[in-house]
């Protein structure tokens, strides 16, 4: 499944920084990337922390 756009709980639009949070996890941590992401709710933290890309895995067809 692809990040969603907006956080499923407070519709907050997060699916913007996804890349940034792929990018900043790697280096410090997830917890550091989403205080420097500027990400307060726990429910839109959530959203990063739970994520799991398998679109990869599971498609067919190969993304163009
Ligand atoms: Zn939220």
């Amino acid at each position: 499944m692809e990040f969603p756009i907006r956080c499923f709980s407070c519709g907050g639009v997060i699916g913007d920084l996804y890349e940034q949070y792929k990018s900043l996890s790697k280096d410090k941590g997830p917890e550091a990337a989403l205080n420097d992401l500027g990400l307060d709710r726990y429910c839109c933290r959530r959203m990063f922390v739970s994520h799991i890309e398998i679109t990869d895995k599971i498609s067919k067809y190969p993304r163009i």
